[in-house]
């Protein structure tokens, strides 16, 4: 059986999360909703939590966001990074106003001055600090150095930021590479796995709109799961960010990483199905969405694989002519008419998902 052998890291902390060592990779997400706007931006932060999202970033992009922020963290359950861009100001004003953690861009944040004083303030009170480098606002001369907004261009970023806020005796500190491409995005991790402990916040920028976006980021993050790296992740999907927090949990569970509610498993249906098998798979995956029982739920549409899949299953049903069994940990509970299957299957899901969370 393979095994993922997780890179070796310091553990730091985003508020109460921890990030690195043995740790579970924290599942991160990102706010929409004008962050001025404190209401929807808190609302958004709930329905995030509650979808499993363990920390949330806000953009700050000016004084009232970062004055919202007060507001914010005060009634967000999870913690709250602040993302900065070209003004320092506003990371200090963040670290003011409750932000657990600071994004900062090595690329546009400015002087080292300017860099020492948001790690003064992080410092004062606790805050966890990524720096978060992007290939497409790399510092100028270091493009020109590489020829380009390389690999190693990146890498030599975060370095030259990592080692001198590490002058500054702040060790609180995550590191991120964003390319869009996936190869030079595993390239660069590669490259400052060797010369960093610091954990990895992952993630492919611009992944893209919902379906290529959680392609592009299973290939991407599977890869740098696989290889041991990354210590929290963010997927990238254009829109609502909820699905953005699922496609993260259904990367980390297709590896075995981590697992939180239900793993639907549904057969693609063919010229043998007699029952809406996709209908009824894609309904259980619309109830189940926000469970944390980590069950596995099969949806068979025939009898060919369909009793084998949903015996070794939590819960299974293999269909028939406008019928379907349903079976529980290995045994026939009933054979059910089609109409009767969602109401049987879903009370049987809801009864494990209680006693899961009685149990744990
Ligand atoms: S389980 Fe049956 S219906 Fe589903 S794809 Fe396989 S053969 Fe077809």
């Amino acid at each position: 059986m393979l095994e993922i052998k997780r890179r070796k890291t310091s553990v730091v902390f985003v508020g109460k999360v921890p990030v690195g060592g043995e740790h579970p990779v924290a599942v991160q997400s990102m706010t929409n909703t004008d962050t001025r706007d404190a209401a929807a931006t808190l609302a958004q932060v709930k329905a995030l939590a509650a979808a499993g999202c363990e920390i949330v970033r806000v953009a700050v992009p000016d004084e009232a966001a970062a004055a919202a922020l007060a507001e914010i963290c005060a009634g967000s359950p999870v913690p709250i990074i602040a993302d900065i861009h070209f003004d320092h100001r506003l990371a200090i004003m963040a670290a003011e106003n409750g932000a657990a953690g600071l994004r900062i861009n090595p690329g546009n944040i400015g002087s080292r001055a300017k860099v020492r004083e948001v790690v003064a303030a992080a410092k004062d009170r606790g805050l966890c600090i990524r720096v978060g480098v992007n290939a497409g606002s790399l510092e100028k001369g270091l493009v020109e150095k590489f020829g380009g907004p390389t690999a190693g261009a990146m890498v030599e970023s975060a370095l030259g930021h990592i080692d001198f806020i590490r002058s500054l005796d702040f060790h609180n500190m995550k590191v991120s590479l964003k390319a869009s491409g996936v190869l030079k995005t595993i390239e660069a991790h590669r490259l400052l796995a060797q010369r960093t402990d610091l954990p990895f916040h992952v993630g492919l920028t611009e992944a893209g709109t919902p379906v290529t976006g959680a392609v592009k980021s299973a290939v991407g993050l599977g890869i740098l799961f696989f290889e041991g790296m990354g210590d929290t992740v963010r997927v990238s999907l254009s829109g609502d960010p909820i699905p953005e927090v699922r496609t993260a949990y259904t990367i980390l569970r297709a590896l075995g990483i981590r697992r939180r509610g239900p793993d639907i498993i549904a057969c693609p249906t063919c010229g043998r199905t007699e029952m809406d098998a996709a209908g009824l798979a894609l309904k259980v995956e619309e109830a189940v969405r926000n469970m944390t029982a980590p069950l596995t739920i099969a949806v068979m549409g025939c009898v060919v694989n369909g009793p084998g899949e949903a015996r070794e299953a939590d819960l299974g049903v293999a269909g028939g002519r406008g019928t379907g069994i349903l079976f529980k940990r290995g045994n026939v509970v009933a054979k059910f008419a089609e109409s009767e299957l969602y109401d049987r299957l879903m009370a049987e899901i809801e009864a494990l998902e209680r006693e899961y969370i009685r149990t744990s």
